[in-house]
């Protein structure tokens, strides 16, 4: 697959403000927040998007969400809520091919979404 500016943090040529990260998984502030707390939860190892995921990246999966959840069990607004979003292709409105895990909190989030 072609090389996406999420390689490019993670390899760390361009800046990014990383607030957790572990053999797996790197999580860092988006660049244009869509509410308060927008925070992105990637894989080291690149996939384009969800439907490149087999069986084989079960375990990697559950890793992003639960590390969503811990992040915001340690920043203190789990209780209060919060959302993940993965969105897949021209539909779901992604624009960077390398899998990711948007965290959303800090406001009250519109459902259904735009
Ligand atoms: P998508 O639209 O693919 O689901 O989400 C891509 C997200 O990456 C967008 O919310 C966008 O603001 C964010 N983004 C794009 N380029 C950069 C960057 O260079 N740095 C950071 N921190 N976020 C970025």
């Amino acid at each position: 697959m072609s090389d996406t500016i999420f390689s490019k943090i993670i390899r760390r040529e361009i800046p990014a403000d990383i607030v957790y990260e572990d053999n797996d998984v790197l999580a860092f502030r988006d660049l244009n927040p869509q509410a308060p707390v927008h925070v992105l939860f990637i894989p080291r190892q690149p996939m384009p998007t969800l439907n490149d995921a087999t069986a084989a990246d079960a375990e990697l999966l559950g890793k992003l969400l639960l590390a969503a959840a811990a992040y915001a069990k340690q920043e203190g607004f789990a209780e209060q809520g919060y959302r993940t979003v993965v969105n897949c292709n021209e539909d779901g409105g992604q624009t960077v091919f390398h899998l990711h895990v948007h965290l959303l909190a800090g406001r009250r989030l519109h459902w259904p979404p735009g």
